[in-house]
């Protein structure tokens, strides 16, 4: 199978690296150093052991350089999402397969937008990765992935499902693609946005209780979206649910503190944003996540890097 991987950041080096040594991979991203780095001495993977890995992939930062592919994988930001759905439409095969495992909602839209609905389809991973340094990413934590399915591509998918398999990773197919997202997403609304204002790792919010009374209302006001919209959680206990996963991950460094830290812009839009903009079309009250959405933008606007 020929993959090409758009935004070969930390999970786009996570998944890439795992998969070139499965099938015919190339690595597309416009972050020079990184893809220099990769080019001259292979990609590093530290494993959650702390074992050491290089492999040797091929990365561009030319869309044009890219052969045909019979499955995109897009791993940029959502904020880049159409930026690299326009470079995957140069390369993605008439009858490929482009799949999201990024985080929100939207980014499969904008995809189908740009690509067509047919060749779209849309996950969730559990896995985390951190990059150290142009070429080298390290896997932060590991856990299965799910991709919805439908009678279309079905055979399609099984395909892609094999060799993801064959690279490691716990593949799931689901015919419940908003259970999937949104059950991220309420996930990604309890954690991501308060370990980025509060600069803490995941573990410090459910060892505060201010920060936990943060969080539950946040939560609640997801939820409180997700059963208006007639969306069934893939857990019974949602606010429970996203401790667990908080203690889980307790070291890291969501990936929205890692962009505030930097001075990148966040997925803010795509996660809490997601639940204010659904909350105002349906009706329901979402004011926590309205203030959040506020405070990042305003640590956005503030500490920006001006290039
Ligand atoms: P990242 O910032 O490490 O990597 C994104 C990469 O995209 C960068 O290398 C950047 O140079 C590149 N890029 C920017 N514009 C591009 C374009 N137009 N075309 C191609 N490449 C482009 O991000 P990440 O942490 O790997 O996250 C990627 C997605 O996966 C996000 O949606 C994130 O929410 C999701 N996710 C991340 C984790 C994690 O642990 N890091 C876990 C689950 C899901």
């Amino acid at each position: 199978m020929r993959i090409a991987i758009v935004g070969a950041g930390a999970m786009g080096s996570l998944f890439g690296g795992r998969l070139a040594q499965v099938a015919t991979v190339t690595l597309l991203d416009p972050w020079a150093e990184h893809v220099a780095a990769i080019q001259r001495d292979g990609l590093s993977i530290i494993e959650l052991d702390g074992q050491e890995s290089r492999v040797h992939v091929t990365a561009t930062g030319d869309p044009s350089a890219v052969p045909e592919a019979d499955l995109v994988i897009i791993f940029v930001k959502a904020h880049a999402t159409r930026q690299a759905s326009e470079w995957a439409r140069q390369f993605l095969a008439a009858d490929g397969l482009a799949l999201t495992l990024q985080n929100g909602v939207g980014n499969a839209e904008v995809m189908a937008e740009v690509l067509g609905a047919e060749r779209v389809v849309a996950g969730v991973t559990a896995h985390g990765a951190t990059l150290l340094g142009p070429g080298r990413v390290r896997h932060a934590g590991q856990g299965p992935t799910h991709i919805a399915t439908r009678p279309d591509i079905d055979t399609k998918l099984a395909a892609v499902a094999a060799i993801l398999e064959q690279a490691g990773f716990e593949v799931h197919l689901s015919t419940d693609l908003d259970s999937l997202v949104w059950g991220k997403l309420v996930i990604n609304v309890g954690i991501n946005a308060l370990t980025a204002i509060l600069r803490v790792p995941n573990g410090r919010l459910v060892e505060s209780p201010a920060a936990g009374e943060l969080m539950a209302q946040a939560v609640a006001e997801a939820v409180a979206v997700c059963q208006v919209k007639g969306i069934s959680l893939p857990y019974d206990d949602p606010l429970g649910r996203v401790r667990q996963v908080a203690q889980a991950t307790a070291g890291n460094r969501s990936s929205m503190l890692q962009d505030v830290l930097r001075g990148f812009p966040t997925e803010i839009s795509v996660i809490n944003g997601a639940i204010v903009r659904e909350g105002e079309r349906l009706g329901v009250p979402t004011p926590v996540n309205r203030f959040i959405v506020a405070v990042i933008r305003a640590i956005e606007e503030t500490y920006a890097v001006r290039v």
